[in-house]
């Protein structure tokens, strides 16, 4: 009975995710249009292609299980685009509004990491050992965005915004 009750949750949780990427790939290119810096544009652009393999590898995933990607809105990215938005909608100067985007894009990118990393562990204790790889495949993905964004900030776009301000 605990065993098919976690199975359920691992389809809920993976919709909710599933519903968490398409949100981002409908955001992402915004947040891009929305840089001034060419590498913040480039990073989040690029990031825009793996979204787009993930949506992908969550539709496998899907495939294996035997059930439907949707059903399940997540409202914790939408609250995490609602926020990026507002931030695009303020009036900042283009180099604040930078630090801003990273920011925004940084808590996504944690609320993923999050996401992937406990869905991964629980495909394993379900003893799914391919859906687990494919999540993991997408964590790392994650993780390494979440870590470009930090080398941009502290390399380029905070110094940058801090000597204009
Ligand atoms: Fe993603
Ligand atoms: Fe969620
Ligand atoms: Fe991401």
């Amino acid at each position: 009975m605990s065993e098919q009750a976690l199975k359920e949750l691992l389809v809920e949780e993976l919709r909710d995710t599933y519903s968490a990427e398409t949100q981002i790939l409908e955001a992402l290119p915004k947040m891009a249009e929305a840089a001034a810096s060419p590498q913040l544009k480039q990073a989040f652009q690029t990031h825009v292609k793996e979204t787009e393999g993930q949506v992908r590898r969550l539709e496998q995933i899907f495939k294996i299980l035997g059930a439907a990607p949707e059903g399940n809105t997540c409202e914790a990215t939408q609250g995490l685009i609602e926020e990026a938005e507002e931030l695009m909608g303020e009036d900042h100067p283009a180099e604040v509004l930078d630090v801003a985007l990273v920011m925004a894009a940084q808590k996504v990118e944690h609320y993923e990491i999050a996401s992937y990393g406990s869905l991964r562990t629980l495909a394993e204790t379900c003893g799914m050992g391919d859906v687990a790889r494919l999540l993991d495949e997408t964590l790392e993905e994650e993780k390494a965005t979440d870590a470009r964004l930090t080398a941009l900030a502290e390399g380029e776009i905070n110094p940058r915004a801090f000597k204009a301000a």
